[in-house]
C-alpha cells in the first residue's frame, strides 16, 4: 500500500469513525509512519490526540492492536469511548470477570477484535503474551510511555520489562507515546523500549488554552483556595495538595460552603476512591481535591482548572497536572500556590532519598528549575517551554506575568542588611525571629543580641516587605532554609553569590505582591474570560443546556461519563449551529457515522424543541 492512500483510508477512518475532518498537528505524520510498518516515538502535548495515533492505525491494518496503559481507570474509559464510536474494544485487567475474559479470549481468537488494553504487569505475567504471540497483531501501542523513565515522576518499574516486545513482535510496530518527555527521558524511552532506530516525533508543547498563574502563598493558604474555588462555581476543577491530610482538610472545608468537593488519595478504601472518581467524571461541576495518587490517565475533557495549593515537584510535573485542565482545547487556567518553605521542604525530602547522588542533584536542579519558573518574571508558558527545549517560544499574552507585568524594584541596599543580619544571628533562627531583629522588636532581647549592628536597622520597613524580601533570598538561594521539622531555621545560602551581593556585584529584585483586593478583582475577570460559554447568546446557552440534560440522561441510563457521549465542544458547536437534518448534524466535528446513527435522531429533536 502506499504511503497517500495508507493515509487516505486512515482519514477515511478518522471522518467516518471519529466525526473529525482532517488530522492535528503531528498525527498524520506519526500514523503514516505506523501504517509504512515502522516503530515511532511521539510526544504530543496534552489534548493533542495522541490515543488517535494508535487507534486509526489499529482500524486500518489488519490484525489486533495491542495498547499497554498504565492505569485501569484510563483503560476503562478508552474502551468505553471506543465502543461508543461502534469500534471492537476490549480490556483485559484484573477487574475483569473469568466469563469476560473468556469472551476477550474468543473474540481475539476470532480476529473481530479491532484493539486489546491492557496493563503492563498483565501482558508481561503469566501467558498473556505467548498467548497473543501467535495472534496476528497491527501494533503495539505503548502509552504514557515517560513511565519507563526514573528520571521522572511516574517511574514504574514494570515498564522497564516491555523493551522484550521487540523480540517476541520483532515485525510490528510499536509505537511509544507520550505527553512529557524532555530529552533525558526521550533517550530513556528509547534505551529501555528498544526504540533505538525509531522515528521521533515531538509536538510543541504550547496549550495555548490554558490560562496559568501562580502566587506566593501567604498566611492561610486554605483560605485562598476557598476563595479561587468559590469564584469558580459549577466548572469541574481539580486542586492538588500536598499531603493526604491536607485533601481532606480542604475538601471539607470546601464541602462546607456548599462546593462539591472530594477528597482522593492512596490512603483510602479502593471502593472509595473508584466511586470518587465516578463521581468526579459523572457530575457536572465537581471538585476532586487530591494528591498526586489522582492523576495520569484522568482523561476528564471538560476539567477548566487546576489549583495547586502545594506546588509540584518538578517543571514536568507542573505541565502534566496543570494539563489536566482543558484537554478539550475550551479555555481553562492553572493555578500555583508555593512559597519558600515549600522549596525548603522539597529539598529536603530529595535529600533523604535513599538514590544515588547523581540522581540526587538531577531532582535539586529541577525543583529549582519549577521555583525559577514560579517564582519568576517572565511568561510562564516560555519558561515552561524553553525548559522542554522549545528555545523560540513566543509570550503567550494571558497568564499572570503577561496580563500584569509585576512591578520589580532594585533591594540590593535591605538584602545586604538581612543578608549580614542572618549572617551575624549564626543561622539558628526563623523567619519571623530575623524580621523581628531586622525591625529591632525582638520581644525579651538577650543584650548580646541588642547590641549587633544589625539589630533595629531595617525599622523603616514592615514586616509584610522584609517577610517578602526573605522569601526572594530563600528562592534566589542566597539564604536556605532548614526545615527542622516544622522549625525552620534560616542560613546563609550559596556563599559565592552571598560575597557577590555583598560586594554589590549582584543585585537583588524584589517584586511587590498583588494586594488581596486586587486578587479577588482578578479572580472575576479570569472566571469570565474562562467561562465555557463566554461569548454566546442567550439562546445558544439555553441550548446547551438543553443538550447537556440530555447528554446527562443518556449517560446515566448507560452508566457511562456523560463525556463519552458527546463532549461540551462538540455539543457547543450543535447548539450554535442549529442542524436542521443529520447530514448537517453528521459535519459537526465529534459526529462520526455511529454517534450520528445512535443518537442523531434524539439530538435533532433538542435542537427543535429548543428552537420551537
Ligand atoms: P491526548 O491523549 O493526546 O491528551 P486525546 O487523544 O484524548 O488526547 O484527544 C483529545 C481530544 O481531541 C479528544 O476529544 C479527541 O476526540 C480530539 N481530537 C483528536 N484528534 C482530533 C482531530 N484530528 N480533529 C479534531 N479533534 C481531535
Ligand atoms: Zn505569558
Amino acid at each position: 500500500m502506499a504511503f497517500d492512500s495508507a493515509l487516505d483510508s486512515a482519514r477515511e477512518v478518522l471522518r467516518r469513525i471519529f466525526g473529525h475532518q482532517e488530522f492535528r498537528g503531528l498525527q498524520a505524520g506519526v500514523i503514516g509512519e505506523v501504517l509504512a510498518g515502522r516503530s515511532a516515538m511521539a510526544v504530543l502535548p496534552t489534548g493533542g490526540g495522541k490515543s488517535l495515533c494508535y487507534q486509526i492505525p489499529a482500524l486500518v491494518r489488519p490484525g489486533l492492536g495491542l495498547v499497554v496503559s498504565p492505569l485501569i481507570a484510563l483503560m476503562a474509559d478508552q474502551v468505553a469511548g471506543l465502543q461508543q464510536l461502534g469500534v471492537a474494544a476490549a480490556r483485559l485487567d484484573s477487574n475483569a470477570t473469568s466469563d469476560e475474559r473468556q469472551a476477550t479470549w474468543r473474540r481475539i481468537g476470532e480476529g473481530t477484535l479491532d484493539l486489546l488494553y491492557v496493563s503492563p504487569e498483565g501482558l508481561m505475567a503469566g501467558a498473556m503474551l505467548e498467548r497473543l504471540s501467535s495472534r496476528p497483531l497491527a501494533l503495539v501501542a505503548i502509552d504514557e510511555a515517560h513511565c519507563v523513565s526514573q528520571w521522572g515522576h511516574d517511574f514504574r518499574p514494570e515498564y522497564r520489562s516491555l523493551g522484550r516486545l521487540a523480540d517476541v513482535f520483532p515485525s510490528v510496530p510499536r509505537l511509544a507515546v507520550t505527553a512529557t518527555a524532555d530529552a533525558r527521558t526521550r533517550d530513556d524511552i528509547r534505551a529501555e523500549l528498544r526504540l533505538q532506530g525509531a522515528a521521533e516525533f515531538v509536538d510543541s508543547f504550547a496549550r495555548p488554552e490554558l490560562q496559568l498563574q501562580a502566587e506566593r502563598k501567604s498566611g492561610g493558604a486554605h483560605a485562598r483556595v476557598q476563595q479561587l474555588v468559590q469564584a469558580r462555581p459549577d466548572r469541574a476543577g481539580v486542586v492538588y495538595a500536598g499531603s493526604r491530610k491536607a485533601t481532606e482538610e480542604l475538601a471539607d472545608r470546601l464541602a462546607g460552603v456548599g462546593a462539591p468537593a472530594l477528597a482522593y488519595h492512596a490512603g483510602l478504601d479502593k471502593r472509595v476512591r473508584e466511586d470518587r472518581l465516578k463521581r468526579f467524571l459523572d457530575e457536572d461541576g465537581a471538585v476532586m481535591v487530591a494528591t498526586i495518587a489522582f492523576g495520569m490517565g484522568i482523561d476528564k475533557p471538560d476539567v477548566r482548572y487546576v489549583i495547586h495549593a502545594d506546588p509540584p515537584a518538578s517543571v514536568e510535573a507542573y505541565w502534566q497536572e496543570v494539563g489536566r485542565a482543558g484537554r478539550d482545547g475550551q479555555p481553562a487556567e492553572g493555578i500555583t500556590l508555593y512559597g519558600a518553605s515549600d522549596l525548603a521542604w522539597a529539598l529536603r525530602r530529595i535529600d533523604e532519598r535513599e538514590v544515588s547522588a547523581e540522581v540526587k542533584q538531577v531532582q535539586v536542579r529541577k525543583a529549582r528549575q519549577l521555583y525559577a519558573m514560579l517564582d519568576g518574571l517572565n511568561c510562564r508558558a516560555v519558561a515552561v517551554r524553553r525548559y522542554f527545549g522549545e528555545e523560540a517560544a513566543g509570550a503567550c499574552g494571558q497568564c499572570d506575568l503577561c496580563t500584569s507585568p509585576p512591578e520589580a524594584h532594585d533591594a540590593t541596599k535591605p538584602a545586604q542588611m538581612a543578608l549580614s543580619a542572618v549572617h551575624r544571628l549564626g543561622g539558628r533562627f526563623g523567619r519571623g525571629r530575623v524580621v523581628d531583629h531586622l525591625l529591632g522588636k525582638t520581644r525579651d532581647v538577650q543584650p548580646s543580641e541588642a547590641q549587633l549592628s544589625t539589630f533595629g536597622v531595617g525599622a523603616d520597613r514592615s514586616a509584610v516587605e522584609w517577610r517578602a524580601l526573605l522569601d526572594q533570598l530563600l528562592f534566589d538561594g542566597l539564604l536556605r532554609e532548614d526545615p527542622n521539622d516544622g522549625r525552620p531555621l534560616v542560613a546563609l545560602g550559596d556563599p559565592a553569590a552571598v560575597r557577590e551581593v555583598y560586594r554589590g556585584e549582584r543585585k537583588v529584585e524584589v517584586r511587590a505582591p498583588a494586594p488581596p483586593r486586587e486578587r479577588v478583582r482578578r479572580d472575576r475577570q479570569d472566571y469570565e474570560k474562562t467561562g465555557p460559554l463566554a461569548a454566546e447568546s442567550p439562546q445558544t446557552n439555553g441550548l446547551f443546556e438543553a443538550l447537556r440534560a440530555w447528554r446527562k440522561g443518556q449517560a446515566q441510563l448507560q452508566s457511562v461519563p456523560p463525556y463519552v457521549i458527546f463532549h461540551d465542544k462538540t455539543l457547543l458547536e450543535i447548539a450554535q449551529t442549529r442542524p436542521a437534518d443529520l447530514a448537517r448534524l453528521g459535519a459537526v466535528s465529534g459526529v462520526g457515522q455511529g454517534k450520528l446513527d445512535r443518537y442523531g435522531t434524539a439530538v435533532l429533536e433538542v435542537v427543535r424543541g429548543a428552537t420551537g
